[in-house]
């Protein structure tokens, strides 16, 4: 790939990006994605009940066990105790975000298993980032579900290869994964649809070029509320990197702060993040027991972005003066 392409692709995502955040736009007017026609789902005869949940561990592993979980209404943890991935489940089909690594990968079916779904009703497969702790097993999942993978151009490349360029901030240091055929493209602000979901995609680049956050609503006996999983938002890097080296990467850092003010427009009463710990999942989804609103806190979107607004500046200090 050259590199005025490179220079194109995240010129693009800057543009998505300012033209979000410059107003609070809906999304009216974006096109809608309809997965490929369904048919009647099996519903879940035994779902599985919080109480004999695995106990994760703040810092648990990448491909430790967790037992799968009710987030909230029809969304399900199905991760690892250390990488999160959701269920988002409809009688028309499911929508999974995430795959963890290709070795945590058959934890995340067998989970959705033990849930009482069929893999085969997962018909859109859809990922945080192009890093291989999360998208590592969607190669796996396209072949045991079937369903489609959408992702937004930047991550769509590197899923499609198996491999990272230097546009990714942790290029040196990423492993390779197992290749996903046929990804779909989607963009900033565009609405995915499978049966009655409908899930957003949002352009939050910084962490990854491809960096993408979702939110969707799911309702418990008419309580609704707005879930956002909104991606990691990390300035970390191999050695080489510099995120001020706007000469390298145009546009990347001013993508970055884009994302972070956008992300804290988003409709967001229960947050959720690729790794559990980030949101202090576990903690909440325990406390969930006694109330469902203890998962709920519309200012976490807000918080989360600022928190990482923080520590960008801090690691741009750090860009300037290295030995401090
Ligand atoms: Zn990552």
């Amino acid at each position: 790939m050259n590199h005025s392409n490179q220079h194109s692709r995240i010129l693009q995502g800057i543009a998505a990006i300012s033209l979000s955040a410059a107003a609070s736009i809906g999304f009216a007017g974006c096109s809608a994605l309809q997965s490929k026609p369904t048919t009647a789902v099996a519903v879940p005869t035994a779902a599985a009940t919080n109480s004999a949940a695995t106990v994760c561990a703040a810092d648990a592993g990448w491909n430790d066990p967790a037992t799968p979980r009710n987030i909230f209404g029809n969304s399900w943890y199905v991760g690892t105790c250390g990488i999160t991935a959701i269920l988002i489940t409809s009688d028309q089909g499911h929508v999974l975000i995430d795959g963890a690594t290709e070795k945590g990968d058959p934890l995340i079916a067998a989970n959705i298993q033990a849930l009482g779904f069929k893999l085969s009703d997962v018909r859109t497969l859809l990922i945080s980032h192009e890093h291989h702790d999360h998208a590592g097993g969607i190669a796996y999942l396209q072949q045991v579900t079937g369903g489609t993978v959408y992702a937004r151009a930047p991550a769509a490349e590197v899923l499609e290869s198996g491999n990272a360029t230097r546009l990714d901030p942790q290029f040196l240091e990423l492993d390779a994964m197992a290749p996903v055929a046929a990804v779909q493209r989607i963009a900033h602000g565009q609405v995915l649809r499978t049966g009655a979901l409908e899930l957003t995609a949002h352009a939050t680049p910084g962490h990854t070029p491809g960096s993408t956050s979702w939110t969707w609503t799911s309702c418990d006996k008419g309580n609704c509320q707005q879930l956002a999983y909104v991606d990691s938002l990390t300035a970390i890097s191999d050695d080489v990197y510099k995120y001020s080296d706007d000469q390298a990467h145009p546009g990347y850092l001013a993508a970055f702060r884009a994302g972070l003010k956008y992300i804290a427009t988003l409709p967001c009463d229960i947050l959720l993040t690729p790794h559990p710990s980030a949101s202090n999942l576990w903690p909440r989804l325990d406390a969930k027991q006694g109330a469902a609103t203890a998962l709920v806190n519309a200012d976490a979107c807000r918080d989360y972005a600022a928190k990482a607004s923080i520590k960008l500046d801090q690691r741009l200090l750090k860009e300037q003066s290295p030995n401090q």
